[in-house]
């Protein structure tokens, strides 16, 4: 059963270096033994906000708690954190068993009883009897696991991991995202991790903060930052979206009805946002929400909506993941993902096919420009 009771708490933590606001009025919360992301782009303020609850930095204003307890003055060796870094920082000089015994030296613990907690520790890792082994005889991947040790042996109520994927190459990366959500699952300690990968954040998640210029867009699931995104800065940066400009044209009961700058007529479904018409909007259309129909295929029934023609401009292979791009009659470009089912295989480019996706599948926000006046 999970434990509501949060670890961490953090209300209005804001960080200004001079006059520039790093983090901005950041408030959450994080359960006891999940795992909770911070998702966004470079300079978006991930490794500030990380850095003030590990201690390394202190806030400009807010307040920062763990089980409980305000960390506002308390230096980083007092917080019941520890940090796993982008590069690990293990020492080269020492074998896996010292750098995993490292913190409890510092602690003065007796050497036995070191001895023990790191044999311990590596066992639950999956690294038994490695303890005397140096740290350039062991694989990228197992170096992970030794970093992660290293801290967990120090039973800190709240781990915070820096991008520690960021440096592996592509096939290794996804083998740890799994390892290390079923590390974090089995030592049941609460994981704050950053990145900008957000298929990393998607897969090792319970819950997802995405965070752009300082402040938290959108906290949820991993479903629902991918499936509702509250923002259309969210609905770009979460997943892979065709972002249509639009201009609403008329608002019946709960349809909306939109021409794209291109001219294509769409259909969707109202946003809970007010819309009106005359308005300038951005429509989000994931690739795997639309079908790709195949010419004569009953795509003229004057029913169908959101449908229309074009031609194929380029063919993307990528195994499970491969897709088109089709351009339509007034040369804006839709991505398309191709089905699993191994249908279309065989097109081309310049083949003639027709694309329809359903009112509910996208998603719709006023333009910058409008928000803002
Ligand atoms: P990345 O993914 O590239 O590491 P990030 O999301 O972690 O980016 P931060 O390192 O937190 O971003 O930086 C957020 C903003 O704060 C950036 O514009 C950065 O230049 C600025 N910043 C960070 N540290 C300082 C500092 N010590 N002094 C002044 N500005 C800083």
């Amino acid at each position: 059963m999970p434990n509501p009771h949060p670890d961490l708490v953090c209300r209005d933590l804001t960080k200004n270096f001079d006059d520039f606001c790093a983090v901005d009025h950041v408030s959450f919360e994080v359960p006891q033994g999940s795992f909770f992301s911070i998702l966004g782009p470079s300079g978006c303020g991930k490794t500030t906000l990380l850095r003030m609850i590990a201690g390394f930095q202190s806030p400009s204003s807010g307040d920062l708690n763990i089980k409980g307890k305000s960390m506002i003055g308390v230096p980083p060796n007092k917080r019941p954190v520890s940090m796993v870094f982008q590069h690990l920082a293990l020492f080269p000089t020492m074998n896996i068993g010292d750098n995993v015994g490292f913190g409890l030296r510092q602690r003065g613990i007796a050497k036995a009883e070191i001895k023990r907690r790191v044999e311990t520790v590596l066992d639950r890792v999956g690294l038994p009897g490695v303890s005397t082994r140096k740290i350039d005889q062991i694989s990228g991947g197992q170096k992970q696991r030794v970093a992660i040790a290293r801290c967990m042996v120090l039973e800190p109520d709240v781990l915070l991991l820096d991008e520690p994927l960021g440096a592996l190459d592509l096939k290794l990366r996804e083998h740890m995202k799994i390892e290390l959500k079923s590390l974090q699952a089995a030592f049941n300690t609460t994981f704050v991790y950053i990145t900008h990968d957000q298929s990393e954040a998607l897969v090792m998640s319970d819950h997802i903060a995405v965070m752009n210029h300082g402040q938290f867009e959108q906290i949820g699931t991993p479903h629902e930052v991918y499936h509702t995104p509250s923002s259309a800065f969210v609905a770009g940066f979460v997943g892979d979206a065709n972002k249509i400009d639009a201009t609403v044209v008329a608002v019946n009961g709960s349809t909306l009805t939109l021409t794209s700058t291109g001219g294509t007529q769409m259909f969707i479904d109202a946003p809970s946002t007010a819309i009106h018409v005359g308005q300038s909007a951005e429509v989000f259309l994931r690739p795997e929400a639309i079908e790709l129909v195949a010419v004569g295929d009953g795509v003229n029934d004057p029913d169908r909506v959101n449908v229309s023609d074009g031609v194929i401009e380029s063919v993307l292979f990528n195994g499970a993941n491969s897709s088109v791009t089709v351009k339509d009659r007034s040369g804006s470009l839709l991505k398309v993902s191709l089905p699993q089912t191994g249908a279309f295989t065989a097109l081309r480019q310049g083949d003639r096919v027709f694309t329809r996706w359903n009112p509910s599948q996208v998603r719709c926000y006023p333009a910058p420009a409008e928000l803002e006046n």
